[in-house]
């Protein structure tokens, strides 16, 4: 009940305008591509009148097969839309460069809200994925909206690689349900995992190449360097070496696992996982965010990887001291 009204202004705006563009963050995952792509299909579903656009500048190729997102040519039109912005939780990681122009922006987004950035801000930090977000709402108003097959397949992948196959902390009873709706249109889910999980040969080989040579800190932390030279080797693409983050998921005492990513641009990407012990506050301190045990960041060279790691080190001997019950 108590997002009842802001989802009935939602459809509002939705209503009133003829033109919606659908943005979401840059480097693509399963559930911000989920969800834009299952929101614009419910959209082009109940309207049929209406122009619905999902657009983003940077593509994840292995999650073409949910569909693929549109591209704007007239940028005029943004002047003339109501953009929503989904999965994204401050508008310098929105990836589209128009989206300023919007006649009505609406931000949809579970991530910690840090920036109210819209006219509307409908945030579910209660969600583990945005894409329940949108089932939620399909479910709220199904008397006047479609949901065709292919958006449920898409807000399943969201729903899913969020929540690492409903194995983390959010997983309610609200989230089963969700799914549930979903599954009401028959989900081959042998197909979908495998489109999602099957890896390519390369990619085990660095697996292993990861588990040999991990490092781990004195109270705990796991992390590992993927240098441009290893993904060469195993001709891997920069998103399958950055996949594989949860090799180090499972090690007992390792309570946070990191990856440092070399980039293009000399920078270094950091993905930042923990169990039990919040560490978005590394992440954080470090040009990112995200969420509790789940968040980003940015390095700019090895002074400040150790420096990072150092931090997360720190918060993770803190917790050990301070808590029971952490395997
Ligand atoms: P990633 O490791 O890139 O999958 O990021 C984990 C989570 O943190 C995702 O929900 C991202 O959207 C979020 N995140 C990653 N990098 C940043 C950043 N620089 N600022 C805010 N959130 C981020």
């Amino acid at each position: 009940m108590k997002h009842l009204e802001t989802k009935k202004q939602i459809l509002e705006k939705i209503k009133q305008n003829d033109n919606i563009i659908i943005v979401r963050h840059i480097r693509p995952d399963g559930d911000c591509m989920g969800t834009s792509i299952g929101l614009r299909e419910i959209l082009r579903a109940s309207f049929p009148n209406k122009k619905i656009y999902s657009v983003g500048k940077t593509r994840a190729e292995y999650l073409d097969f949910i569909g693929t997102e549109d591209e704007i040519i007239d940028k005029q039109l943004y002047k003339e839309s109501l953009v929503i912005a989904v999965d994204t939780a401050t508008s310098d990681r929105i990836d589209d460069d128009c989206f300023k122009d919007a006649k009505e922006f609406i931000k949809i987004d579970h991530h910690l809200a840090v920036e109210d950035y819209a006219e509307i801000n409908y945030v579910r930090e209660d969600f583990p994925a945005a894409s329940c977000i949108i089932v939620d709402f399909y479910d709220t108003f199904r008397n006047e909206l479609v949901m065709p097959k292919n958006a449920a397949i898409a807000l399943y992948v969201g729903l899913t690689t969020d929540t690492g196959r409903f194995r983390y902390r959010g997983v309610g009873s609200r989230v089963f349900e969700l799914a549930a709706i979903l599954m009401e249109h028959d989900l081959d889910i042998e197909t979908i995992y495998a489109k999602l999980y099957l890896k390519d040969a390369g990619s085990l080989k660095l697996q292993g190449l990861i588990y040999k040579n991990f490092k781990t800190t004195e109270n705990g932390v796991v992390y590992m360097h993927i240098t441009q030279k290893m993904m060469k080797k195993y001709n891997l693409s920069y998103d399958s070496a950055a996949a594989l983050i949860n090799s180090l998921d499972s090690i007992k005492g390792n309570l946070i696992w990191i990856f440092f990513i070399d980039q293009k641009d000399k920078t270094i990407r950091v993905r930042i996982r923990s169990r039990f012990v919040p560490v978005v506050s590394v992440g954080r301190a470090y040009r990112g965010g995200g969420h509790p045990n789940a968040c980003g960041a940015t390095v700019h060279n090895k002074k400040e990887l150790k420096e990072l790691v150092k931090m997360a080190d720190s918060l993770l001997k803190e917790y050990k001291e301070n808590n029971e019950g952490w395997l």
